[in-house]
């Protein structure tokens, strides 16, 4: 059948977004012949589609999570023809190998973000504004509330918190999503402070990103000869009131989180320390990549949809929402 070229480049579809022109999906949440893959969280990469199409760099973290999947790969940049469809993946900055996907088909580009974050981080490619006529967004952090501080500020926090709590003797546990953001604090909090230990789930993760040639510091498991006293605990959300927690004795705890910006969400999860660090654009990165884009019509996929389709359309643009199953924590959490 031919393409109608007044029909939408990508619609939303039962089984996801659809590039009818090019018969392939993005990101898909039911199994499909063609995926095209933003990133590895597991909203976005699910199992049992037939061939995969994601980054280079993506190829270690989505087999350490999706296990021997038909996976062609294509460096940032670096154009492919998907059935007269020119497709290709720009940096999203959000974890490793993550990407924006251009589709340019017929003059019309469009652009879908998956997830994305504006600020540089040293385990992925940083966030490259990607022009189009109709930009695809997330909005998980579309609220005016949210605007982060920078990195290196709240790093600076957790290693003080770490050192007291080093010459207290006292572990530090620190919670964080194991595929991500984990290893963005591995890469960013002080090693010289003390040993960093890290959860199996974590340290599944640290092998790819070592593989991928991210640098890390050493890190140890719970079954190392370490001085438990004095470490950093790196460990999924979900080992939370479990008894893996009970052998380091007395320990104070964390969790490193763009949701730690909300007034009370570490009292009422009765965490010691709340973290403000999130791998999604705040409020203003948002509102950046979306002019930056230079898009006249912004389709918004997750997060806070109607506040933000409100706002584009204050500003002028074009804007809708597709109602998609991305921005599912429990996914993103799961190793
Ligand atoms: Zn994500
Ligand atoms: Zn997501």
């Amino acid at each position: 059948m031919e393409p109608n070229p007044s029909a939408d480049l990508v619609r939303n579809t039962e089984r996801g977004l659809y590039c009818a022109a090019g018969d392939f999906h993005i990101d898909p949440w039911r199994p499909v012949t063609r995926a095209v893959i933003t990133h590895a969280h597991g909203d976005h990469a699910r199992r049992g589609h037939g061939r995969y199409l994601a980054t280079r760099a993506s190829d270690a973290v989505l087999r350490a999570r999706l296990g021997d999947i038909s996976l062609d790969v294509l460096d940032y940049g670096e154009p492919i023809d998907i059935g007269g469809v020119r497709v290709s993946l720009h940096p999203a900055g959000h974890v490793l190998g993550s990407a924006q996907v251009r589709i340019e088909h017929r003059g019309e580009v469009w652009v879908v973000s998956g997830d994305y974050k504006v600020e540089s981080d040293p385990t992925c490619a940083v966030f490259e504004p990607v022009r189009a006529h109709t930009f695809v967004t997330e909005s998980t952090f579309g609220l005016p509330v949210y605007r982060w501080h920078r990195a290196s500020r709240v790093f600076a926090e957790i290693d003080a918190w770490w050192s007291a709590n080093a010459a207290a003797g006292r572990t530090s546990v620190l919670f964080a999503y194991a595929f991500g953001k984990a290893q963005r604090l591995l890469a960013g909090v002080d090693a010289s402070i003390g040993p960093i230990v890290c959860h199996g789930a974590v340290e599944a993760l640290n092998a790819a990103y070592r593989a991928s040639g991210v640098s890390l510091p050493a890190t140890a498991r719970v079954t190392d000869p370490v001085a438990m006293d004095r470490a950093l605990v790196l460990a999924p959300p979900s080992a939370r009131g479990t008894p893996w927690l009970r052998r380091f004795g007395e320990y104070s705890d964390g969790f490193a989180s763009g949701w730690m910006r909300l007034r009370g969400a570490r009292r009422r999860q009765s965490l010691d320390r709340g973290f403000v660090l999130s791998d999604h654009a705040d409020w203003p990165g948002l509102q950046m990549a979306i002019r930056e884009s230079a898009a006249q019509r912004v389709i918004v996929t997750h997060g806070y949809v109607a506040p933000m389709v409100r706002w584009l359309n204050e500003q002028g643009l074009q804007a809708n929402a597709f109602a998609t199953e991305f921005g599912d924590e429990a996914a993103e959490a799961e190793s």
